[in-house]
């Protein structure tokens, strides 16, 4: 049971309407990796500078995440800056990014990293995605996620990178525009004969809606009363759903829907707090709590009980 990860490892510029944070750790590789760790051995492929502090390697290596594929060079990390306002909390506005030593990045990746049952090419570019991915051997899992960025700068090669994997992962607008559409069902359809059999399309606060062929399923996200920084849902929905896959060794759709319960499970926690600051704490026991109160919220007779105060009845 392993999952091998390439994506960015970065330090994040975050605004909200209540505050700001300069510098925190963040990436689509750091969030995913925190969060699968939970479930999973998690071997990471990324590189960062000599302005990355070393305490950040040490909580992820604190977590058990094999960083030996984290290579630390002279240069610049990753930054990407960032604000969300009241009507785009599930749409961040980028307003930089500085891809740093990631622009001439060649991963390499160890020998034991190659032999992962499952491997996630998280955001980042294409290129990188496809040189990681093609460095695997014979994983049970291939999962991808992307962002606009990469859908306008690389379009042509994002695609050639999802033809070859199982499973594609984006957020709701990403796929409306990487498909040229407004109707997610029709986006869905396109990305699905390019080959994977699954595209999970996050819907930040109203949930994910997982498609396949013949198969539709919608998980809700969690009713929350506190929403601090929504940065890494998306990656830790990913942490949450391949970790799920990973530890129970079924890739099957029915385990992929209880999977997407977890994904759903772990962003809601993520968004608590800032940066990767509330998954710190959190426990497999945690995830699985609100995973079961999922059930109960679309079911008449059910008797969802929430963990925050005021929805408690
Ligand atoms: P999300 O889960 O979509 O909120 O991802 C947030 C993370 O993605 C942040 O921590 C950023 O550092 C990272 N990120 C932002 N833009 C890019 C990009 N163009 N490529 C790779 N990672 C990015």
């Amino acid at each position: 049971m392993s999952i091998t990860v390439v994506g960015s490892v970065a330090l994040d510029t975050v605004e909200t309407p209540f505050g700001k944070v300069e510098n925190a750790l963040g990436g689509a590789a750091t969030y995913f990796s925190t969060a699968a760790s939970l479930y999973t051995q998690v071997q990471l492929v990324g590189v960062v500078g000599d302005d990355f502090p070393e305490q950040h390697v040490e909580f992820l290596r604190g977590r058990g995440v094999d960083v030996r594929g984290l290579q630390r060079r002279p240069g610049q990390t990753f930054h990407w800056a960032g604000r969300y306002e009241y009507d785009n909390l599930n749409n961040a506005q980028t307003l930089d990014t500085q891809l740093g030593l990631f622009a001439s990045f060649d991963p390499q990746l160890p020998d034991d990293y190659r032999s992962a049952d499952c491997v996630f090419l998280a955001n980042i570019d294409p290129a990188l995605q496809l040189k990681v991915l093609e460095q695997v051997r014979q994983p049970k899992l291939a999962a991808l996620d992307s962002m606009n960025f990469w859908i306008t700068s690389n379009k042509p090669l994002l695609t050639e990178v999802m033809r070859k994997v199982d499973v594609v992962l984006m957020n709701e607008a990403e796929a409306l525009e990487y498909g040229e559409t407004f109707s997610l069902v029709a986006a869905a359809r396109k990305i699905l004969e390019l080959g994977p059999k699954v595209l999970l399309a996050k819907k930040g606060e109203y949930g994910a809606a997982l498609f396949a062929r013949q198969t539709y399923f919608f998980a809700p996200a969690y009713p929350l009363e506190v929403v601090k920084d929504p940065t890494g849902a998306g990656d830790t929905f990913a942490g949450g759903f391949l970790g799920y896959l990973s530890r129970v060794g079924d890739y099957s759709l029915a385990a992929m829907k209880r999977a997407v319960l977890h994904g759903s499970a772990m962003a809601s926690f993520t968004i608590e707090d800032y940066s990767i600051d509330r998954l710190r704490t959190l426990t497999l026991a945690d995830i699985e709590r609100r995973v079961e109160q999922f059930a109960h919220f679309t079911n008449p007779r059910g008797e969802a009980i929430f963990d925050t105060l005021s929805l408690r009845v």
